[in-house]
C-alpha cells in the first residue's frame, strides 16, 4: 500500500513550497518578547531531513532563530528518557488544554496535573524534573547537551533573547509558583523557570531543527551523527504529544489538514515528524493569531499534501533509503 518516493521528489516539493509562499504577507512577529519583534520578518527557510540523514533545504536555512516552544519537545523527551514515559503521564499528563499555551486558567481547571509538557505549565514542570536535581548548571548542561545531540551540532543561547525573555516573563513566573502551590514542581520553582526561559532562548536553524525531527523520526538515533540519543520506544509517545497540542488552539485544524505531528514556537519555527520517514522544519517570523508561523505552516502543509505524508493515511509514503540505513522499528 505504501508508495516509495525519491529524494529528488522531496527536493522539488521543498523548492516549490519555498517559491509558492515566499511572497505571502500574512501574520506579524510576536511582540510580547521584545527581541522577537525585531527579527527580520522576510526570513523564510525550509529543510527536510530524511531518516537516513540526507537533507534538502531552501531559503534562509542557516539563520539562527529563537527555538521558543519547540524546545518543549526535547525537554519532554529528555525527562521521559530519564524517568520512563509512564512517570511523565502520571506527573504532567498528555491532554490538550484547549486554552492558550501560557494559560493560568488551565492550571486552575486541572486538579491533578499540568496537562502536557508541550504547554508552558507542563514544560516548566518538566524542567523541574530534569536530573540531576538541585543543581541549576548541571541541569542546564543536561538540557543543552541533549538538544545539541538531537540536532547533531551545538546549539547556544541567544543572549539578547534570553535577557529579553527574562525581563518580561511575569506570566511564566506566576505559572511556576502556582504549580509549586499544587505540588507539581519537583525542584526549585525559580530554577525551573530560569531553565525553561533559557531553553526557549536557544538559537537554532531549520537545518538543525530538521535533524532533530529526523532523529525523532529515526527512533532516537541521530541519522547524521549515528549517536543513540534516546530510547527508541519514546518516538510514538513524543509524536502523540506533538499531534495533540503542537499547534496551540489550532492543533485540530493543523492535524486535519496535514496529518503531521508537529510543534510550533513563537520564534516562527515549526518542526514536524513523519515517524520512520523524515523530519521537517520551516521558519518565518510572522505568526497567526494562535502563535503559529503563517508561511512555515503553509509551506509544510503544501509539502505534506504534495508528498502524501499524512500519518493517518494508509497510502502514505516511504522514502527510498540509502543502502547503509538499516530498517529500524521504534520499540
Ligand atoms: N518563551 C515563550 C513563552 O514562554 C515560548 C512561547 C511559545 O513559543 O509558545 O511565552
Amino acid at each position: 500500500m505504501k508508495r516509495t518516493i525519491t529524494i529528488e521528489e522531496v527536493r522539488k516539493a521543498v523548492e516549490a513550497a519555498h517559491a509558492h509562499f515566499r511572497e505571502e504577507k500574512g501574520g506579524k512577529n510576536a511582540d510580547y518578547i521584545p527581541y522577537l519583534k525585531n527579527v527580520p520578518s522576510g526570513l523564510f527557510g525550509i529543510t527536510v531531513c530524511l531518516a537516513d540523514g540526507r537533507s534538502v533545504s531552501a531559503g534562509d536555512t542557516d539563520y539562527r532563530f529563537g527555538i521558543e516552544s519547540v524546545s518543549k519537545v526535547p525537554t519532554a523527551l529528555l525527562v521521559m528518557n530519564q524517568y520512563g514515559a509512564r512517570k511523565i503521564l502520571e506527573r504532567i499528563g498528555a491532554d490538550a488544554t484547549g486554552l492558550p499555551f501560557n494559560s493560568i486558567m488551565a492550571i486552575l481547571l486541572e486538579n491533578d496535573h499540568p496537562s502536557t509538557p508541550l504547554v508552558n505549565a507542563g514544560a516548566i514542570s518538566a524542567c523541574s524534573m530534569v536530573r540531576p536535581a538541585g543543581n541549576a548548571e548541571a541541569k542546564w548542561k543536561a538540557i543543552a547537551q541533549f538538544i545539541s545531540s538531537l540536532c547533531g551540532s551545538d546549539v547556544t543561547v541567544i543572549d539578547e533573547l534570553y535577557r529579553s525573555e527574562s525581563a518580561t516573563n511575569f506570566n511564566n513566573r506566576s505559572i511556576a509558583w502556582l504549580l509549586k502551590n499544587y505540588d507539581r514542581i519537583y525542584d526549585d520553582p525559580e530554577m525551573a523557570l530560569d531553565l525553561y526561559t533559557r531553553q526557549c532562548s536557544l538559537g537554532v536553524s531549520t537545518r538543525q531543527l530538521a535533524v532533530m525531527a529526523a532523529t525523532i523520526a529515526n527512533c532516537g538515533t541521530n541519522p547524521v551523527t549515528r549517536e543513540e540519543v534516546f530510547h527508541a520506544n519514546l518516538t510514538p509517545h513524543i509524536a502523540s504529544l506533538m499531534a495533540t497540542v503542537g499547534f496551540y488552539e489550532r492543533t485540530g485544524d493543523w492535524l486535519f489538514n496535514t496529518g503531521l505531528p508537529a510543534k510550533s514556537g513563537v520564534g516562527g519555527g515549526i518542526m514536524a515528524v513523519v515517524p520512520g520517514v523524515m523530519g521537517l522544519a520551516a521558519f518565518a517570523p510572522p505568526l497567526d493569531g494562535a502563535g503559529n508561523s503563517v508561511k512555515a505552516q503553509k509551506a509544510l502543509e503544501y509539502i505534506s499534501v504534495r508528498l502524501g505524508l499524512n500519518i493517518f493515511n494508509p497510502a502514505r509514503i516511504e522514502v527510498a533509503a540509502q543502502e547503509s540505513v538499516k530498517e529500524k522499528a521504534c520499540r
